[in-house]
């Protein structure tokens, strides 16, 4: 299949736009971009650019917490063995064990003086979630821990004189000059400038917003992924998309997670007709991992022709709710739900993506001097699917690692490209994009979400491609424009690498080809071959 793809969104001639200098650029104000930020700080100066506010980061988001191997029967042996079990045959070993083990230092470091951190008897209370054989999970403020912990990297942030958070200014283009890192297009104050930097961190969190149904934020719209795929980076396991299970499902409200940390509490999920139908699936039922808990709602939903399932905490007191869950508790209730005494309406939405930029630890890319870190990145931590509360851990070792990487190889000596210009995206046509998003999402549900097969991914690639063609000559001025842009390109590649991926593995269930199959037991790899306008992918085999 043929496609063209622009290089640069937005029309520009570099000499002719502003111009500035900064050594490190971090594009990203989530868990990964501030903790590299802060490694950083004391040796560079660093800009960190965001789209909005730190509250419209997944990261502020997070509820259940970290994981991390702090209990006297755990061990990061055992926390890597869970990882690698959940991650279907597809995690890189030494990464794994890289991250495990760092865990539990590293955690006790940022919550030893943070009295946010929710303790029992002057220890960290862990919480257990599906997939973890122990309780490993730290949490503060009962269900806030995404919220606490943007807040303490913020305050670190703010005291540092080294780093200037920039936020409202949205990143659009990278500019790779000579096989090396020259600087990136960025929109601020509605302008388009050119900043040149020695060092550039890819920390955009995920694409979850290219589905309908969704716990993401409105800005988790995989723009670092589009942009390093039109820079000629690789991007690898695309197709592996984590849907969460509970999320709820009110009409009219917003699709907000019930943390699993709910079920490892002993919260049950029923049908519509009441009955406890996981059991008969697992063994350890409301526990098993998210992939196929995920699946059994949906097929239960279809069975029972209802739009949700429903998750049952009436077995515990107001208090202790309002307590433990304090987030859970006060949303339902503001959609006028006493979880205490009714059920709450569930349904999976897509969540986290495994995918993501192809890096080597701690998250160097193919080009000198351009890094990707967190959700944005592709390390092989996560596999085919993610154990709960690893994601935050990964932002924050893999953050800190990756800024201790900066700091030993050193900045790319740089200049601004001598005549580099571009036409962007640009044309007449009269294409309603807002529109078009929708279309994509509602595409990208149904055809290419919890269950797959062949029929309906090539219906979702052919749509998408069509509206690639389409958008080529269309104006795009708006952030939202740029986003729909990334999205549909995103959504191309995942819809591509999940139909060559032939068998169910992780997060990635195909009916057509339900079981795992040796031959794809490795990393799908894709780029962009501009040169023949089309998807290049390959394999790549897995770390032991
Ligand atoms: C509701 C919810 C609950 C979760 N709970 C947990 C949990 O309990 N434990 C866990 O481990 N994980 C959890 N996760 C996953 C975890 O929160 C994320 O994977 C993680 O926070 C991602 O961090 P990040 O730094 O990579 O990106 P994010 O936190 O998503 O931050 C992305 C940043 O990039 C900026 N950005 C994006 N595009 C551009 C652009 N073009 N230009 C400039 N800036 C841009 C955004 O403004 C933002 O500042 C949860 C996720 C969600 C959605």
């Amino acid at each position: 299949m043929q496609i063209r793809l622009p290089r640069y969104l937005l029309p520009f001639n570099l000499t002719q736009l502003p111009h500035s200098r900064v050594e490190v650029a971090v594009i990203g104000a989530g868990v990964a971009g501030l903790r590299c930020s802060l490694r950083l700080a004391d040796s560079y100066e660093v800009e960190i650019f965001a789209k909005g506010s730190p509250e419209k980061t997944n990261t502020w988001h997070a509820q259940g917490g970290v994981a991390a191997a702090l209990a006297a029967d755990d061990s990061a042996e055992k926390h890597a063995q869970d990882s690698l079990k959940t991650g279907a045959g597809l995690s890189d070993r030494p990464v794994v064990e890289k991250v495990t083990k760092a865990a539990p230092e590293l955690i006790r470091k940022l919550v030893s003086s943070e009295p946010v951190f929710n303790r029992s008897e002057n220890r960290l209370s862990l919480g257990r979630e599906g997939g973890h054989s122990c309780a490993r999970v730290v949490h503060a403020s009962g269900d806030a821990t995404g919220r606490e912990i943007s807040q303490i990297l913020l305050d670190r942030v703010k005291n540092s004189p080294g780093i200037n958070l920039n936020l409202n200014s949205m990143v659009v283009d990278l500019v790779i000059d000579q096989g090396k890192i020259s600087g990136i297009l960025v929109v601020r104050n509605g302008r388009l400038e050119f900043v040149e930097t020695g060092a550039l961190v890819l920390a955009t969190g995920g694409l979850g917003q290219i589905y309908r149904e969704t716990t993401n934020c409105v800005g988790t719209t995989g723009d670092a992924m589009a942009m390093a795929l039109r820079s000629g980076l690789s991007l690898q396991d695309m197709e592996f998309i984590q849907f969460h299970p509970t999320v709820l499902y009110l009409p009219g409200a917003p699709r907000f997670l019930i943390t699993e940390a709910v079920r490892g509490e002993g919260g049950i999920i029923r049908d519509i007709s009441g009955e406890r139908f996981l059991s008969s699936a697992d063994p350890r039922a409301e526990l098993a991992p998210r992939d196929l808990v995920s699946r059994e709602i949906l097929q239960r939903m279809i069975l029972t022709d209802s739009s949700s399932v429903y998750l049952d905490l009436t077995e515990f007191s107001t208090d202790w709710l309002e307590n433990r869950f304090p987030t859970v508790f006060s949303t339902c209730q503001s959609y006028g739900l006493d979880i205490s005494r009714e059920l709450i309406p569930v349904r999976p939405c897509a969540h986290y993506s495994m995918g993501g930029v192809l890096v080597e630890l701690p998250g160097r890319t193919a080009v000198e001097g351009v890094y990707a870190v967190g959700e944005t990145a592709s390390t092989g931590f996560h596999g085919a699917n993610r154990l709960a509360s690893n994601s935050l851990l990964e932002g924050l070792v893999l953050g800190d690692s990756l800024g201790r990487e900066i700091l030993q190889v050193g900045l790319v000596k740089t200049s601004r490209p001598a005549g580099l210009k571009s036409s962007g995206l640009t044309g007449s046509r009269n294409l309603d994009l807002v529109d078009v998003r929708k279309s994509l999402q509602s595409t990208m549900w149904r055809y290419a979400g919890i269950l797959r097969d062949r029929d309906r991914l090539v219906r979702a690639r052919e749509s998408i491609a069509r509206w690639i063609e389409l958008t080529a000559t269309v104006d795009c001025r708006t952030p939202a424009d740029l986003e729909t842009i990334n999205m549909l390109q995103l959504g191309l590649i995942v819809v591509n690498q999940a139909l060559l991926r032939r068998e169910s593995r992780g997060a990635h269930f195909r009916t057509d080809f339900q079981t795992a199959r040796d031959k794809f037991r490795c990393h799908s790899t894709v780029c962009w071959d501009f040169q023949e306008n089309c998807l290049d992918s390959g394999w790549r085999a897995v770390e032991q």
